[in-house]
């Protein structure tokens, strides 16, 4: 059986170690209810304490272990809590591009698409005076035409998909791939009855240090995500606390932020060693 061939990292460095958080609030939910003119506020409100509170205690975590991070922020957001981009690119972590109203890239239109971009990017223009290179999208889903969209508006680097699990090219754009494993909404989104039992922090800290430690061993990328309504509570911020303190132990680990992890894998071979292109798969067969 032929090897898959081993990703090269920065001298001295066996694997990279990436925080990022995706700054929702309640932007799902004013998507999800789109067209209704009222409805209850108990998930909103939940929602609100992302941006309110979860983001700070966040950014605080990340400068007590001198760490960078990623932050992708959907533009009604930024536009609904003006301070925020400014705030966070003020703190020198990474901003990246995540939809207008948190969209479901699936559910619109190649048109669409391209309008919730241009939306996206004038909005972080105006209050930063520039232009994110990194995009995740809504939901972890990508469309063919989305993907030829975000290379026509200059993004440099996705980090939505799960082909790997250290960078690679996908039809010459850069993917930083990010995994369900290590989200925090599988394992703690809790927002009514119907919703799934929060899981013992205890356990998913231990379920992340496993994965943390494969792909270590594997030298891959551990991509970490979370969303501030949700992490942003007490046992989660000091789940991650624990999380870092084994992290940092390594000095073979190069933590740092998606933006850097991309910008390795396009000055490195690994760019053309690691190119695959984009197939679509017609679901129109005859079983
Ligand atoms: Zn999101």
């Amino acid at each position: 059986m032929p090897k898959a061939p081993a990703y090269q990292w920065p001298e001295g460095k066996t694997c990279a170690v990436a925080f990022s958080a995706d700054v929702d609030g309640e932007s799902p939910w004013i998507w999800r209810h789109r067209g209704q003119s009222e409805g209850p506020i108990g998930e909103i409100e939940q929602r609100r304490f992302g941006p309110r509170v979860g983001i700070y205690r966040l950014m605080d975590l990340l400068d007590e272990f001198k760490v960078n991070g990623s932050f992708y922020v959907p533009s009604w957001i930024a536009e609904t809590y003006p301070h925020l981009l400014p705030e966070i690119a003020a703190r020198g972590f990474e901003l990246g591009a995540h939809g207008h109203f948190h969209e479901r890239v699936d559910e619109v239109d190649r048109d669409h698409n391209a309008r919730i971009l241009d939306r996206s990017l004038a909005v972080f223009e105006r209050q930063l005076g520039k232009r994110p290179l990194g995009y995740r999208s809504p939901s972890w889903e990508i469309t063919a035409d989305l993907h030829q969209l975000l290379k026509e508006r200059g993004f440099t680097y996705d980090s939505s998909l799960m082909g790997y699990d250290h960078p690679y090219s996908l039809d010459d754009l850069t993917e930083v791939p990010i995994q369900w494993l290590i989200d925090d909404a599988i394992y703690f989104r809790y927002t009514d009855a119907q919703s799934r039992t929060p899981v013992d922090p205890a356990l998913v800290l231990n379920s992340w240090i496993e994965e943390f430690e494969g792909i270590r061993e594997f030298g891959g990328a551990f991509v970490l995500t979370v969303h501030p309504w949700i992490s942003g509570r007490g046992q989660r911020i000091r789940l991650l606390r624990k999380l870092f303190t084994h992290i940092l132990r390594y000095e073979d680990v190069w933590f740092t932020s998606i933006g850097e992890i991309a910008s390795w894998h396009q000055s490195s071979a690994n760019f053309s060693t690691f190119d695959t292109k984009l197939k679509l798969v017609s679901t129109n067969v005859t079983l």
